[in-house]
């Protein structure tokens, strides 16, 4: 029954897509600086097409990788680098990795090797010196 197991695929994926996107959306109205946190992603949205805040962004990934990479591995599946959850699309990855963890009152920006205490300082460094790096691409062309 290829057909039918194919079907129920595709269904899955865009209910995966569906959660994904529930997700985004719900999580801003439960963060503690939530009016803060809307605020400030409504600008980026408004200058850079669609991205969302580092925190959601980071709880999106953390979901798609669990839940749906092993689903895609495991059925062989190509995730076309247009789709947004195509890992190159993730615009904070590249600063993600570039964050040490060095002790643990100690992150350090990979980077320039500034030091910070907490991790949230390290990620306010990043937007404010290091905004030029971001994986931003323009969506409207
Ligand atoms: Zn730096």
């Amino acid at each position: 029954m290829g057909m039918t197991r194919k079907h129920f695929n595709v269904v899955f994926l865009r209910l995966c897509f569906t959660v994904f996107l529930q997700l985004i959306s719900v999580s801003s109205s439960t963060s503690p600086q939530g009016q803060m946190e809307t605020a400030a992603s409504r600008s980026l949205e408004h200058d850079n097409g669609v991205h969302c805040s580092r925190e959601r962004s980071k709880a999106a990934w953390k979901i798609i990788d669990e839940y749906l990479m092993p689903f895609v591995e495991k059925e062989r599946y190509k995730i076309s680098s247009r789709c947004r959850l195509h890992p190159e699309n993730d615009v904070y990855r590249d600063q993600e990795q570039h964050k040490m963890h060095v002790d643990i009152n100690e992150w350090r920006c990979g980077y320039c090797k500034k030091t910070f205490y907490e991790e949230k300082y390290l990620d306010k460094h990043f937007d404010n010196r290091h905004y030029d790096l971001l994986n931003v691409v323009s969506v409207n062309g």
